[in-house]
């Protein structure tokens, strides 16, 4: 890579103006730093634009100079392809417009600044669902989750990111605008070039814009925690839940008892969601367009593999204050990890990526692959450092609630109103009780046996 010369940079501040960039060390610094604090970076200049136009401005500076780019959403990556070494940031958390949201087609067309739960608000407020879901909801950016092709946790029915976008809008290494933003779900035409851009972490262009498929709301919803003694117990429950409720299975979330036992030892207001300690768990989450039907298709599953010797312990959340202490155990397991040094990663993965890595190329320099993502490996390592970065990816507010009928209120706020300089806060800790009620014990030992 080139490092950025001054006069690169006093053009790329030209081409911004006021307001659209930073090089002060202290606006930029805590931009550098994966919210694990597993990479630090550095770079001489953060950029924000405001809009496509100015993006491509932007990138056609870097082309014309023969630097290196790194976009950047909410930060919320695992992997540290967002933290730039060296490169010229760019952010784009100020491509904040809800362009439309066309319930008719179901569809919306969004920037790649907003959050994935505001997209998710903005479907609401026309009564429809967009159901990609994570941890990091509050925090990650369209713009990530499409460059990561996120799944989150409705991926059984739903898909990925990849299955998500109808069309996208991006600025090439080049500069140019590729105006991919189709929504017709029919289209056969040519190359499908937008799969290219999803999943490519800003190797290929820097996505500005989408279009969106909505999907109607659901009308009611059952959540359980299940135990089990092996992996190949979930493998068969799945089947059979995919079977008996014709594909009403939103979630089924495996958890194996190290990361349950880091979430009870690591985050507040976390507690066993079982009588038992199981070697294994499963929150499975079922849907219905029905009002009702979820649950009684939930007791039905749960009954027969009960009796059919396949669990022993499982509990059906009665609320929502149970359904949110249920997912709170799933969606800690990344923060939960942290102050135990370890990752759910393979030990190559741990050193900085290189900066070719993370880059948008400039042209003539071919893209290369970004770092692994995940694998199912658990390394233990010694604990790492803090620093004085305190900040977590802000999580849901409060996950849908359970028959989601009633449009969100809060509007996604207005386009270009982002602050480069606000952090996210930490993530949102409930208040309330893990349970305000008693869980109702589906068959567990004690229930059946009455001891
Ligand atoms: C607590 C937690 C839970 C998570 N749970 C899940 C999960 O269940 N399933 C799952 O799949 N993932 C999960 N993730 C990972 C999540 O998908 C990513 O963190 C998220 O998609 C990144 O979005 P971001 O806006 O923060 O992107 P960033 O972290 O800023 O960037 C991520 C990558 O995308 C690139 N990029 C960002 N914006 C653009 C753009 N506009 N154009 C081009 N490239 C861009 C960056 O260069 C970088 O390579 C989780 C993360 C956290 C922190």
């Amino acid at each position: 890579m080139t490092a950025p010369s001054p006069a690169a940079l006093v053009a790329l501040k030209s081409a911004l103006g006021d307001g659209g960039w930073t090089d002060d060390p202290a606006e930029i610094a805590p931009w550098l730093t994966e919210w694990r604090n597993r990479w630090h970076g550095h770079s001489p200049l953060m950029l924000t634009p405001r809009s496509t136009a100015q993006v491509a401005a932007a990138v056609r500076v870097c082309a014309e100079h023969r630097i290196a780019i790194v976009p950047q959403g909410g930060d919320t990556g695992l992997v540290g392809g967002q933290i730039p070494f060296g490169e010229v940031l760019l952010s784009t958390r100020k491509l904040r417009a809800v362009r439309d949201v066309t319930p008719l087609d179901d569809a919306m067309t969004v920037e790649a600044g907003i959050t994935l739960l505001e997209a998710q608000q903005a479907a609401a407020a026309a009564d429809r669902l967009f159901p990609l879901s994570l941890a990091a909801e509050g925090t990650a950016t369209i713009g990530g989750v499409i460059s990561t092709n996120a799944g989150g946790t409705a991926v059984l029915r739903y898909g990925m990111m990849r299955d998500l976008v109808l069309g996208i809008e991006a600025v090439m290494p080049d500069g140019e605008v590729f105006n991919g933003l189709k929504r017709l779900r029919k289209d056969n035409t040519g190359y499908d070039l937008k799969q290219l851009l999803i999943g490519a972490e800003g190797t290929l262009g820097v996505v500005t814009a989408a279009t969106l498929k909505l999907f109607p709301v659901m009308r009611s919803r059952a959540t359980a925690m299940v135990g089990l003694d092996a992996p190949g117990t979930a493998i068969e429950l799945l089947a059979r839940a995919r079977a008996e409720t014709g594909g009403g299975v939103e979630a089924f979330e495996l958890m194996k008892r190290i990361g349950m036992g880091f979430v009870l030892a690591n985050i507040p207001d976390t507690r066993e969601p079982l009588d038992s300690t199981p070697p294994w768990y499963v929150l499975i989450e079922l849907v219905s367009g029905e009002p009702g039907a979820a649950d009684s298709a939930m007791e039905r599953l749960l009954t027969h593999a009960f009796e059919t010797g396949l669990i022993n312990d499982a509990a059906i959340a009665q609320n929502e204050a149970q359904r949110a202490a249920f997912w709170k155990v799933r969606e800690e397991q990344s923060a939960a990890q942290k102050p135990e040094g370890g990752g759910w990663k393979p030990t190559s993965s741990r050193k900085p990526p290189p900066p070719s890595n993370v880059s948008t190329p400039v042209p003539g320099s071919a893209p290369s692959a970004t770092s692994a993502t995940a694998t199912s490996t658990m390394t233990s390592c010694a604990p790492l450092a803090a620093t004085a970065r305190p900040s977590s990816p802000a999580g849901r507010k409060g996950r849908r609630s359970s028959t989601t009928s009633s449009p969100a209120t809060t509007a996604p706020s207005p386009p270009n109103t982002a602050s480069a300089g606000s952090r996210p806060t930490r993530r949102v800790v409930t208040s309330r009780r893990w349970k305000s009620a008693p869980c109702r014990p589906f068959g567990s030992r004690s229930t059946r046996t009455g001891s």
